[in-house]
């Protein structure tokens, strides 16, 4: 408590004697429960007797006892018959169980038997099962109150109807990084985009070309190819071409319209 109104500098006034006095009662209780403990261990294992020099056991862990002999032993297995048929228990991982018909038998040798008490253990896993169904219940619920509403896409979108729209998603996927922009496009490379066309259009004549076979236009052939490339798709864009890829080419068709 002290540590708490330290850190939360609680008024001391606020303290309640109640809480205050909790932790000694849990330690009063957790002292009886360790006597009653023992006591009942005292007067059961009084009956019995160490089975190699019939002295005096004691409990020294769950369902385990020692004599001053040396000799330690279980002594659920050794003393304890099963109610069922009267014939002698096996431990299994959580419980013991009768070695003629298998049914479980509560251990007399082990105090606030909990793990061991079939009942119990069945009750809480499926106390267990049932918390765990709720919890996923629950993420269920949140998970669809969390989505949005159904958005019925009954024509194609259109970027522009959104002011700023086009530019903010350019910005995202730094699309003006991989493109440069015309202007400087123009003035570094003296790239028109006219001259390409019309350059692709005579080359095409009516019928079809390879994206290899079209004559440059610039010295650089890496920079003819990607404006080539670049005007291609801009045709495309406006129907007037239309490319399929063949392999590592680019097979050029016009379209007549
Ligand atoms: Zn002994
Ligand atoms: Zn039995």
């Amino acid at each position: 408590m002290q540590m708490l109104n330290k850190n939360c500098n609680a008024p001391t006034d606020l303290k309640n004697p109640l809480i205050e006095e909790i932790h000694f009662v849990h330690v009063q209780i957790a002292q009886l429960k360790e006597k009653t403990k023992n006591f009942y261990f005292h007067v059961l294992l009084s009956q019995y007797n160490c089975p190699k020099c019939s002295g005096e056991l004691t409990m020294t862990d769950q369902s385990q006892c020692s004599c001053l002999c040396g000799n330690i032993l279980d002594p659920t297995l050794t003393f304890q018959k099963s109610i069922c048929c009267g014939a002698r228990l096996i431990r299994r991982t959580f419980h013991y169980a009768c070695s003629r018909c298998n049914k479980t038998n509560p251990s007399r040798f082990i105090f606030d038997e909990r793990v061991f008490d079939r009942e119990y253990f069945s009750r809480m896993m499926q106390a267990s099962r049932v918390k765990a169904r709720k919890k996923k219940e629950e993420m269920i619920r949140f998970l669809t109150e969390a989505r949005s509403g159904e958005l019925p896409l009954l024509q194609e979108p259109c970027l522009e109807l959104i002011p700023g729209l086009v530019e903010d998603l350019n910005d995202l996927v730094g699309a003006d990084d991989l493109i440069p922009d015309n202007s400087r496009l123009e003035i570094d490379t003296g790239f028109e985009m006219d001259d390409y066309r019309s350059h692709i259009l005579s080359a095409l004549g009516c019928g079809s070309r390879m994206f290899s076979s079209i004559n440059r236009i610039l010295s650089d052939p890496r920079e003819d190819r990607i404006w080539r490339f670049v005007t291609l798709v801009f045709m495309r864009h406006e129907r007037e071409v239309e490319l399929t890829q063949q392999n590592n080419d680019l097979l050029i068709e016009s379209i007549e319209g």
